[in-house]
């Protein structure tokens, strides 16, 4: 009945955003928002000193048995 739309805030800058299915984005207010806020969790809290940032076992480990 009602016809306020779902809005939620952008994770990277707070600005209010339409969660709308045209919003591919969402919940971010924009792309640069999203690529913003997964640079920072590659960055700061996905960091690891000394250990690589994407271990991979798919190639170039093959498993000891
Ligand atoms: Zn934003």
């Amino acid at each position: 009945m009602s016809q306020a739309k779902k809005t939620v805030s952008c994770p990277s800058c707070q600005k209010t955003v339409a969660w709308t299915e045209e919003n591919e984005y969402r919940p971010f207010c924009s792309k640069r928002c999203k690529l913003i806020d997964f640079g920072e969790w590659a960055t700061e809290k996905h960091s690891i000193p000394g250990v690589p940032v994407f271990p991979s076992d798919d190639e170039g480990l093959e498993p000891v048995q």
